[in-house]
């Protein structure tokens, strides 16, 4: 005997589970016989609510439960969305009064379907709750909720006998209208789904069919005695659902999305199929076969619920991966791990401003600075207006200083998005004084770089621009040309002397220069700490040196960013073979290439390639080969025989053991990785790692 085939069978059953969900709320046998109709409605059908309870239980376990949230998120937006969809026969039936809707909405449901997803939510809560007392007390406990949700739904008869236990229930019914919720019911499915017992096939065939037998004996006999309130639950009803479960864990083997996201949707839309096939029949006069038949009522509901599910599952956005061609991988824990190294360094009363210019060295502008404010970074540098409106635009807070020249035009702007302008030389601050309106500006001072700023030594102009009352000047800062290069200290101790002189000379006319800042990532780590209000970090927030001489001290820093791309395709060249622009590749032997999905224009440097470049292949180290194009470059992989179509390269970062750090790509290419990381993407798309 030959195993069955393995496929996604878990997702695949979905499809006939929403068709049993259908069954309950249309009867299809309900013309032709009434036990028959009982069987598969009150009976058979009660898995499928439990299969999916036992699915998501199962993926939610199997990724440590740490997509709770993204997933109690999205069932809310799903369950929200479906509210509103069903918010017009809700009215068209009277509605509810204020209070009773916040009941439904919250507990049992806006529409009689609808019961399943404040069910789902409240039992994941309770079941995460629940397994901080490890899984087999949960499942003690879940087993217990239902077995006290039992009394409520089909054993109603004699527990509402029982003393105390009738006026329980009233109470729960007034809650939550069935005891079938995420209370007694749901939380012992995700649980049995979390431990995904499985047995041989054939234990586990045997063990559905003998429970599916003594389901439908306990329905009959509960309906015989006339026990049930609601007849959701069933003792039997757990067993059904774990072998089943079992069954189809055994043959289960990758996903199958399309039907999960119909079988969801034909949950979603069925009830408003059924209003549509009655309306549609009687206007027809089709209500002999397409209503008082119950068969042909359901396959008409179903019908028409799948074919509205196809079509708008045909409509859905399709987003593209990020992953598909090339990427920046970007680490924000590392991120905020390297800011409060940073800010460890720092004396008291010295804040970290973070440099997010050229949209954070390549890092994504407004993600990073989200993630820094929950360090506790409260200040942002950018280069200009559009990069200060853009991290505003982001939702970021916080004081936001432009290093840069803002034309005296755009003061409206400045003023608009709360941002800090940089005053470039006394022109400019008069200039930007002149609109009329006040401006909050930090003053640049030029101690020796001869870039922007007001020199130094020229107190009756710094006075001047502090007299201009539009001018609000909330800080003075001045920018190092050589703290990275220990021969030159003398150069840097000269631009620290003038800037400190000039600040206490404002102090002596009795002006207040606000903020002094001087330091950026190497006046950070070389210099000893300075009596500044901030320092400007950069490069080094991002993990990696500049380049050049090493820093006196490097903390505990760890690279943000790492750069990846796709493998094409694999080639065979004979020795002799050349490939690539200007034929620069030669093959001196039987060489396998690579194809990568990444090249200049992605913002790699086009010499790399020619200047001992390299990727990271399967743990493995591949040079580069010929002439890197635009949009591709190719690898030598002769050494690799298992590297394929789809296989991750890495340019910069780490793959297994080894790395390729930003710094070894920027020196071959004789720059800094400054350049090098502000200059790559925006095709090589930005993806945050989780
Ligand atoms: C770019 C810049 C910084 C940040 O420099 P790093 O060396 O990357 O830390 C700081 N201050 C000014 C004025 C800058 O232009």
């Amino acid at each position: 005997m030959t195993a069955p085939a393995k496929g996604p069978a878990l997702d695949r059953f979905r499809l006939p589970a929403a068709a049993l969900v259908v069954c309950i709320h249309t009867g299809p046998l309900a013309s032709l016989s009434a036990g028959a109709d009982f069987w598969l409605c009150r009976c058979l059908a009660r898995v499928a609510v439990p299969f999916f309870l036992m699915v998501t239980g199962h993926f939610l376990a199997r990724r440590g439960w740490r997509t709770t949230g993204p997933f109690l998120k999205r069932t809310l937006a799903i369950y929200l969305a479906a509210a509103v969809l069903y918010l017009p026969l809700n009215l068209y039936n009277g509605g509810f009064p204020p209070l009773e809707w916040g009941r439904r909405l919250l507990l049992e449901g806006t529409l009689y379907h609808l019961w399943y997803f404040p069910a789902l939510i409240l039992g994941v809560l309770l079941v995460r709750g629940l397994l901080r007392l490890g899984e087999p007390a949960a499942l003690f406990i879940a087993g217990g909720l239902y077995l006290l949700g039992l009394g409520g739904d089909s054993y109603f008869g004699p527990a509402a006998r029982l003393p105390g236990l009738g006026a329980f229930y009233q109470g729960v019914f007034a809650l939550f209208g069935y005891a079938r919720n995420g209370l007694f019911y749901v939380p012992l499915f995700l649980l049995l789904g979390a431990a995904g017992r499985r047995w041989s096939p054939r234990a586990s065939r045997a063990g559905l069919l003998l429970s599916l037998g003594l389901l439908s004996a306990e329905g009959f006999a509960l309906r015989a005695l006339g026990w049930p309130r609601h007849d959701s639950m069933y003792l039997s009803l757990p067993l059904c659902a774990v072998f089943l479960f079992s069954l189809l864990l055994e043959r289960n083997q990758g996903q199958d999305r399309r039907a999960r996201r119909l079988s969801l949707l034909v949950y979603l839309l069925h009830p408003w199929c059924i209003v549509l096939v009655r309306a549609g029949a009687r206007r027809t006069g089709l209500t002999g076969p397409l209503v008082e038949n119950s068969l042909g009522h359901f396959a008409a509901v179903l019908a028409v619920s799948l074919a509205a599910a196809l079509v708008l599952d045909g409509l859905r956005p399709l987003r593209l991966a990020p992953r598909g061609r090339a990427w920046r991988e970007i680490d924000l824990s590392a991120l905020r791990q390297n800011a409060r190294a940073l800010q460890a360094l720092l004396p008291q009363g010295c804040e970290l401003m973070a440099v997010l210019k050229a949209d954070a060295y390549g890092h994504g502008a407004a993600p990073s600075a989200r993630r820094l404010r929950r360090a506790g970074v409260r200040a942002f540098a950018v280069a200009c207006l559009e990069e200060g409106i853009a991290l505003r635009r982001g939702g970021v807070r916080g004081t936001i200083l432009i290093l840069g020249y803002t034309p005296p035009e755009e003061v409206p702007l400045l003023r608009r998005w709360r941002l800090t302008q940089t005053v470039a030389d006394e022109a400019h601050g008069h200039a930007l004084a002149d609109r009329g309106e006040p401006l909050d500006v930090h003053l640049a001072l030029d101690t020796g770089m001869h870039r922007l700023g007001i020199p130094a030594e020229d107190a009756a102009a710094l006075v001047r621009l502090y007299r201009r009352r539009e001018l609000r000047i909330k800080g003075l800062f001045s920018h190092l040309c050589v703290p990275d290069d220990p021969a030159r200290e003398d150069y840097t101790n000269q631009q620290l002397t003038r800037f400190y002189q000039a600040a206490d000379q404002l102090r002596q006319q009795g002006l207040d220069p606000g903020k002094l800042h001087i330091q950026a990532s190497y006046g950070l780590l070389n210099l000893p700490p300075q009596p500044c209000a901030y320092a400007r970090a950069g490069i080094v927030l991002y993990g990696v040196p500049s380049g050049g001489p090493a820093a006196r001290r490097w903390p505990e820093l760890r690279p943000v960013l790492s750069l990846r791309a796709r493998v094409a395709c694999v080639r065979t060249l004979r020795p002799g073979d050349r490939a690539g622009y200007g034929l620069a590749f030669q093959a001196e032997r039987e060489t396998r290439l690579a194809v990568l999905t990444i090249g200049y224009a992605d913002g790699l440097p086009r010499a790399l390639s020619q200047r001992g470049g390299r990727v990271l292949l399967r743990g493995r180290s591949c040079p580069m080969a010929g002439r890197m194009c635009m949009d591709q470059l190719l690898v030598d992989v002769t050494g690799l025989p298992d590297v394929e179509p789809g296989d991750v390269a890495t340019l910069i970062g780490r793959d297994g053991g080894l790395e390729i750090p930003a710094e070894e790509v920027a020196e071959r290419c004789g720059t800094i990785t400054n350049e090098l990381l502000s200059r790559l993407g925006p095709r090589a798309r930005l993806v945050y790692r989780k």
